[in-house]
């Protein structure tokens, strides 16, 4: 014999409830059917209540809504009209109680909890007439005849003794054998009390404690609980989308993740089963195939030593303190003592070996009476101040980490709480018991999620790495990056198991937030018909959301994106910046972002910042970690100068290639940036920090090739004024092609000083024939000093820069 017990939805449709017809039907043995409330009726009843308590007339329509729900569960379900109406005509019999109760309650006003109790039997008396008549010859029986409760400390429990003989008496014949019918339908959650016979139950969730009340009573070969997911999972499947199944699970496991908020069974459930040695097996009515999870004593080829992470909210943290506590025997005790006396549960203990404080987790519902409990307990001790008055802290979420191979592998803890820290996420109070099954802590509710999902990534997968990207610029660089993105997705998928989920993506003055990732191939209609957003909001957003794994991507050129790195950093976010400002900002505030990261455990990286997708940034640093020394730099890293010093000819004067390279689009649309040498005075700036010198962009000697007047005033002035040097220009070059030379505007650092300056470079130097707008960078090293390190390339372009970009990301992932 066999107990199933069906869920809310798997009584929830028609569909599901055919399905469970089919599951039930297929079974060779005799079987016991235990079954919910049809999906949401127990919530609806428990509302509707409220409205009728409070007067409010629509509590009519909501009573009419919950009678229509059935009839048209039994419309759909049934063909045989003779059967429909025998069978509404039952449903209506409990109706019409339920009516009256409804009508009392609103003139009365008074919902006490014996009313509710009676109220909600409705949903699972109506459910399990449906089911009873679904089947061929099925006998129902009521629930409220054999399971029987009494009242202690406030709460229905159960009698398990007086309730195993009621149901051995209700489904045993005289032989000592289960009576005749194959099918037996019967509502869960319900009960009696012992004493007066009034309807009770055996709490929320509790239909699966109903049905393993029965197995254990009548040594069933097995519980099956039919539920909507596949089998219990190493997280709530709700939170962790990744969360998978476990084959296998001992009692212990079980229950350990039922006790912390793994909805999936009712944490009374395990323990009747557990004593009988009954199996359990958790399937889903939706998919019968799927092997799901069993439950049993000794799990066999069991590797992991975490099994599963369950979390519950809602929690209190009150700390009983004082400097009297140390060594005195029987705190605890009166702690303890005292709760339980008012049926106040604590789900946590943690006391450090000082002695001097004990924090117990209860929930906030009992908060308040916890400690107006304690507080009386210890009147005495808090008066003569040997003891604090009971200190309550509210907002908190207690997470477990279970499995019973964790006695056997070292470093779990330290996973644990390494995995948190990397997350910037601090952990408020933690036990575990010496049976090392569980570890537990609180943490603020703030970052629930986001710990139940950076420990999942850590202990169970991960089939895939996740990273979750916010890209701010949807320009040239930011555009192609999105596309590159989009373009790589599967094969990092497949072939890194790298997830790149985009999670927000910000133009200057919109920005669009989705944290199961934006679809790349849309994003531009998206983005347009998104909320305007400045950088107040981005920053709450982005933090607000309170992700792992997350990378800021700048690809602007904005000093106002610049200004949010800090705070970003401060949360644990990544930051990738092709956006110069800050690396090459005043010195201080560049060291305090990479401290800032340093300190928080994340990564802010600009590799782009010179040389565009070159390798130039990563080199200087894998060589200084490395223990070699930058001793000198020389390079050339402007392209747009290196284009105008190559166009340069004796036909094509020095303002022609200026505006060549504006029209080409190698220059800024404003060239005066890239003439000025600001932006190489930036790179070398950033270069020398790198290298391990503190300079300044004010340090670096500048010897510019543009006067100082046409760099003022408007671009016009500047366009007219320009053609005036060509003269000069032409002089100078005519003397540099007799000696065979080129210009470059060369970037030097030299131990510590720095210059930028237009060079002649003769044949032969590694500048003189570089192409186009093509960048070089000479290191030269304590190892590298004969022969300087030399670095070349595309120095510049949308394409290459995403690719730079690109390539930090993929170094945080570092997978
Ligand atoms: P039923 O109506 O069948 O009793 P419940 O809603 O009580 O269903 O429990 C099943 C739900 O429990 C699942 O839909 C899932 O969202 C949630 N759940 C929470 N934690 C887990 C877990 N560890 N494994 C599986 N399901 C879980
Ligand atoms: N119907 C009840 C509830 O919703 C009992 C159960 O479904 O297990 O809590
Ligand atoms: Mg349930």
């Amino acid at each position: 014999m066999k107990v199933l017990k069906f869920g809310g939805t798997s009584v929830g449709s028609a569909e599901s409830i055919l399905n469970l017809k089919r599951i039930v039907e297929r079974q060779e043995q005799q079987v016991i059917v235990v079954v919910s409330a049809l999906g949401g009726i127990t919530d609806k009843l428990i509302a509707t209540s409220r409205l009728a308590m409070h007067g409010d007339e629509r509590y009519k329509d909501e009573f009419t809504d919950i009678v229509h729900r059935h009839h048209d569960m039994i419309d759909s379900v049934f063909t045989d009209l003779e059967q429909c109406r025998i069978l509404k005509t039952d449903i209506n019999k409990l109706a019409e109680e339920l009516r009256s109760i409804y009508y009392g309650l609103f003139l009365i006003k008074d919902l006490s909890p014996k009313t509710l109790a009676a109220i909600v039997s409705y949903g699972e008396r109506m459910s399990s007439r449906i089911t009873a008549a679904i089947m061929k010859d099925a006998q129902w029986f009521d629930s409220r005849e054999f399971i029987k409760t009494e009242l202690k400390h406030g709460k229905n429990t159960l009698d398990s003794e007086l309730t195993a003989k009621l149901v051995k008496d209700a489904f045993m014949a005289n032989d000592n054998k289960t009576i005749s019918s194959k099918v037996c339908v019967v509502p869960g959650f319900i009960s009696t009390d012992k004493n007066t016979g009034e309807t009770t139950n055996l709490g929320r969730g509790g239909s699966d404690y109903t049905a393993a009340i029965i197995a254990a009573a009548l040594d069933a070969e097995t519980l099956e609980i039919w539920t909507d997911v596949n089998g219990f999972m190493t997280a709530d499947p709700r939170v962790i989308p990744t969360a998978y199944t476990i084959a296998e699970l001992s009692y212990v496991e079980a229950m350990e993740l039922c006790n912390f908020g793994a909805k999936v069974i009712y944490p009374p459930t395990i323990y009747p089963v557990c004593v009988k040695n009954i199996p359990i097996i958790v399937k889903n009515t939706f998919n019968p195939e799927n092997p799901g999870t069993i439950i049993k004593n000794k799990v066999t080829n069991d590797s992991k030593p975490i099994k599963g992470i369950s979390s519950i909210g809602g929690t209190t943290l009150i700390t009983v303190t004082g400097l009297s506590m140390v060594g005195v025997i029987g705190v605890n005790r009166r702690i303890f003592t005292a709760l339980a006396d008012h049926g106040i549960s604590v789900f946590m203990v943690s006391q450090a070996s000082s002695e001097n404080s004990t924090s117990i987790g209860v929930r906030d519902e009992d908060a308040d009476e916890a400690v107006k409990v304690l507080d009386s307990e210890f009147v005495k001790e808090i008066e003569t101040g040997a003891m604090f008055p009971m200190h309550a802290e509210s907002g908190l979420a207690t997470i477990a980490i279970v499995g019973e191979n964790m006695k056997h592998t070292p470093g779990i803890a330290g996973k644990l709480f390494g995995t948190l820290g990397r997350s910037g996420i601090s952990v408020i109070a933690c036990a575990q018991g010496a049976s090392e099954t569980n570890i537990s802590f609180v943490v603020s509710s703030k970052y629930l999620r986001k710990s139940l999902n950076v420990l999942h990534d850590s202990f169970f997968l991960s089939e895939y790495k996740v990273l979750n990207l916010f890209i701010c610029g949807i320009g040239t660089v930011g555009g192609n990056l999105i596309e590159q993105i989009r373009a790589q997705y599967d094969e990092l998928m497949r072939t890194r198991r790298l997830k790149l989920n985009v999670v927000g993506i910000s133009s200057s003055s919109k920005a669009l937030f989705s944290r199961d990732g934006i679809d790349l191939s849309t994003y531009r209609k998206a983005l347009a018909d998104a909320q305007p957003s400045d950088m107040r909001r981005l920053v709450n957003e982005i933090t607000g959301m309170n992700i792992f794994n997350s990378v800021f991507v700048d690809c602007t050129a904005s000093e106002e994106v610049a200004g949010i790195y800090k705070t970003l950093l401060e949360h644990n976010v990544s930051v990738v910046a092709a956006n110069k400002i800050a690396a090459s900002g005043d010195y201080e505030s560049y060291r305090k972002l990479k401290d800032t990261a340093l300190r928080r455990g994340v990564k802010f990286l600009f590799e782009t910042n010179v040389g565009a997708g070159l390798p130039i940034i990563g080199t200087i640093g894998d060589l200084c970690s490395s223990g070699d020394k930058i001793l000198k730099i020389e390079a050339v890293l402007s392209g747009t100068l290196n284009f105008i010093f190559n166009e340069i000819a004796a036909d094509v004067p020095f303002s022609e290639t200026v505006r060549r390279a504006k029209e080409q689009g190698y220059s800024e649309p404003d060239p005066r940036i890239d003439l000025s040498g600001k932006d190489v005075v930036r790179k070398l700036v950033i270069l020398a920090r790198e290298a391990g010198y503190k300079v300044e962009q004010d340090d670096v000697e500048k010897h510019l090739f543009i006067p100082n007047e046409l760099l003022k005033g408007s671009l016009n002035d500047f366009w007219k004024a320009l053609p005036s040097l060509d003269n000069e220009f032409e002089r100078k070059r005519e003397i540099i092609e007799r000696e065979n030379k080129r210009w470059r505007f060369v970037a030097k650092m030299d131990m510590g000083k720095t210059s930028v300056s237009l060079e002649a470079v003769p044949v032969g130097h590694p500048f003189y024939g570089l192409e186009g707008s093509n960048n070089i960078v000479l290191l030269t090293t304590e190892r590298y000093r004969e022969y300087p390190m030399q670095i070349q390339g595309y120095g510049a372009g949308a394409g290459v820069t995403a690719a730079g970009v690109f390539a930090n990301i993929m170094s945080i992932a570092n997978i």
